[in-house]
């Protein structure tokens, strides 16, 4: 199977310009879930602008109230 990278990149809401990981979502998901944390492309473009990516974040925009 041949990596999808470029492809990814296409279709990739991170706005974190300098990250080599950007396409490269297998190394995304490892690097973020290392931190406790989910990928850009888990979260809506106002929230992923501010960089908190963790689990609780994710959780609280889920959360019905
Ligand atoms: S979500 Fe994180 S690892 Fe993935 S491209 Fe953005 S900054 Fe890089």
């Amino acid at each position: 199977m041949q990596c999808k990278a470029a492809e990814n990149a296409k279709q990739c809401n991170c706005s974190y310009e300098p990250c080599p990981r950007k396409g490269i979502c297998c190394d995304c998901v490892a690097y973020h879930r290392d931190l406790g944390q989910l990928p850009a492309c888990f979260f809506p473009e106002n929230v992923e602008r501010t960089y908190d990516r963790s689990i609780a974040k994710f959780v609280s925009l889920h959360l019905k109230g």
